[in-house]
């Protein structure tokens, strides 16, 4: 759901104004602001390799802003529920918390196996990344996973360098 409502804000969302006409209603320095912070990510999809192919970090924009930001207020709203609600029991026989088992919920939801022809497919065509970068892209661009898992600054799952949009 979280994925869908950003949909709203990403590169084309954005140019349809409250009653869905193509308007632009944004300010030139926050739709220049927008760019600056798109092109962020552009350049880190772009760098992932599958098959020594390049993702095409331009063609996949739209979708990787939706999973950016909606993990984001995904994870917001799941803190906003506990604080209503209160803790959960743990689940028994796994050493996880609530918080790593709701990125290990977001994360399994794209384990899939891929044809090499299907992945190049998807590659050259598919507006959606491959399932393991739409796992790697979204969360090591967040830091609320690397609290949850206490991850090192600097490590491949907590780079220095985050793309941050909404
Ligand atoms: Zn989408």
């Amino acid at each position: 759901m979280g994925h869908e409502l950003a949909h709203a804000f990403d590169d084309q969302g954005r140019r349809y104004d409250k009653n869905g006409n193509l308007n632009q209603w944004w300010r030139p320095e926050t739709v220049t602001k927008f760019n600056n912070l798109t092109q962020c990510m552009v350049d880190q999809y772009s760098s992932y390799k599958l098959q020594g192919e390049h993702i095409n970090g331009k063609l996949t924009l739209g979708e990787n802003i939706a999973d950016n930001g909606g993990m984001k207020a995904s994870f917001r709203a799941y803190l906003e529920w506990v604080k209503d609600n209160g803790e959960e029991p743990l689940l028994p026989g796994i050493s996880l918390n609530h918080k790593q088992l709701f990125f290990l919920g977001f994360a399994q939801v794209w384990c899939s196996s891929i044809t090499k022809e299907a992945a190049h497919l998807e590659i050259m065509k598919d507006s959606h990344v491959p399932g393991q970068f739409r796992v790697f892209g979204t969360l090591s661009n967040s830091y609320d996973f690397a609290n949850a898992f206490n991850c090192s600054m600097g490590k491949a799952m907590n780079p220095k360098k985050k793309c941050q949009i909404w």
